[in-house]
């Protein structure tokens, strides 16, 4: 072949193929600097944002500092908060267009798979101390065993005063744990078993004390010494559990990961990945075309039900409530969410180099290649799923091309291997374009999942150049 005929297939090839770009293979050293200084914000958004009420604390927090206003106080001003039950938060930017044009929407969840404590929790056997749960979400349930963990969460007592815990997050805090089995005895019960039957979900009770009260003729010495210092610590007794929110995650802040510093470790990035991008996203908004909504929804991770998920009420309430601002008719509230754009911001799992089997490689998503969207989740037959219009696709393979967005279209594993739901199936009910696209992490769900900074940063700025784009 000649030189000329080569150089004119590499051409064409150029031309017609796809190519994924690497981020760190066009990151000049501004971007480097931005990409880093993201994951430092990002590590502390993390370690104060462990539960959902946490998350919407936080969030309310910076955008209080930013000059945001309560929209259900009826402040006013062009950037507005909707803090629901504290469990779910909205961060509203108006736009220059009237809201019959359509809003903005980023929606994204605030909640991650945990261990929750049941509603009688506090028992003892065999002189220690325990509480009962039962976990929250999608869990590998040995990953929870012989791991320290924290316990997070509010009490509310019969006389509606509150209780706040955080107990295991500083360095002087004792932690928790839930027992593994010795492997010198663990033929029979786990090792011979499937991995589903050898864990099971009613073990994971967490050790919490061996202290006794009194002598050997008290009844219920370990437990009585528990509830003795919950009495004295924080003034709640054994009943008050049952108007308790508590829950078990892993102990201890997100750290850098890697010689190079080039990834994230820690608990909760899905989604707090895109949460908090979408957070960063919002809070740099300003004055945009179309009106923006970052949504941070609770109940992802078991289905969207309840009052604080994404099948609640809460996102027509907001719009109707925004367009009685804006002096229109809150009847509206069905046209403009029909002529609305929105991202489900959501991660998804990224091509694991030890378990090639389950993912198809041509179309997973992988660590460094950017933000990565999905026109369709579900499988063995798309069911369950939102699969976005493909002209909506185009659009926004055409704004993250103009806003230097680096983004990868990954499915989550093979066709018929399985797969996960995301929020924006429940958000296309009202009539709006909807897709999903958020981090890829590996350890995904685990209490150590992990993220490239890169793809942390790409999330961030693809949900910048959507509120932002015409
Ligand atoms: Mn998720
Ligand atoms: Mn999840």
């Amino acid at each position: 072949m000649e030189a000329s005929e080569k150089n004119e297939l590499k051409e064409l090839r150029e031309r017609l193929m796809i190519s994924p770009t690497l981020v760190w293979d066009q990151a000049n050293p501004a971007l480097r600097e931005a990409i880093t200084a993201y994951g430092e914000e990002y590590k502390t958004f993390l370690d104060r944002a462990k539960t959902e009420r946490e998350a919407v604390a936080e969030i309310e927090r910076q955008a209080k500092a930013r000059g945001f206003v309560d929209l259900a106080a009826n402040a006013p001003g062009p950037k507005s908060y909707y803090n629901y039950k504290g469990k779910t938060i909205v961060l509203v930017v108006q736009g220059r267009r009237p809201l019959t044009a359509g809003l903005r929407l980023v929606g994204t969840h605030i909640d991650s798979p945990r261990l929750d404590l049941k509603q009688y929790p506090v028992y003892e056997d065999t002189d220690l101390a325990f509480l009962k749960t039962h976990y929250y979400g999608g869990i590998k349930k040995y990953q929870w065993l012989a791991r320290p963990l924290a316990i997070h969460g509010v009490v509310l007592k019969a006389d509606g005063s509150r209780v706040e815990l955080v107990v295991g997050e500083n360095p002087g805090d004792p932690v928790f744990t839930v027992c593994d089995l010795l492997p010198h005895l663990a033929r029979k019960s786990q090792m011979d078993k499937k991995v589903s039957d050898a864990f099971e979900g009613e073990k994971l009770n967490v050790l919490v004390g061996s202290l006794p009260l009194g002598d050997k003729e008290t009844k219920d010495r370990f437990k009585l010494y528990l509830l003795n210092h919950l009495e004295e610590k924080y003034g709640i007794r054994e009943e008050d559990f049952i108007s308790a929110e508590l829950e078990v995650v892993p102990a201890g802040p997100a750290r850098d990961l890697g010689w190079d510093r080039s990834l994230v470790g820690g608990y909760g990035q899905d989604d707090r990945s895109c949460s908090y991008a979408a957070l960063a996203a919002v809070l740099e908004t300003e004055a945009p075309e179309y009106t923006s909504l970052a949504l941070f929804y609770d109940k992802e991770e078991v289905g969207s039900d309840g009052n604080t998920a994404a099948k609640s009420c809460l996102l027509e309430e907001i719009v109707e409530t925004l367009l009685e601002r804006a002096g229109e008719n809150p009847q509206a509230r069905r046209r403009v969410l029909m002529a609305s754009k929105a991202i489900s911001g959501d991660v998804t799992g990224a091509l694991d180099p030890d378990y090639p089997e389950v993912h198809e490689k041509r179309n997973a998503a992988k660590m460094g290649y950017g933000v990565a969207f999905h026109k369709y989740g579900g499988s063995g037959g798309k069911y369950n799923t939102n699969d976005s219009n493909a002209e909506y696709v185009a659009w926004i393979r055409k704004i993250f091309q103009e806003y230097g967005v680096v983004w990868q279209a990954g499915q989550l594993g093979k066709v018929d291997e399985g797969g996960g739901g995301t929020i924006a199936k429940y958000l296309a009910i009202h009539g709006l374009e909807i897709i999903d696209c958020g981090t890829p992490l590996l350890s995904m769900h685990s209490p150590f999942e992990v993220a490239s900074k890169a793809d942390l940063y790409m999330t961030f700025k693809a949900y910048r150049a959507f509120f932002n784009a015409l």
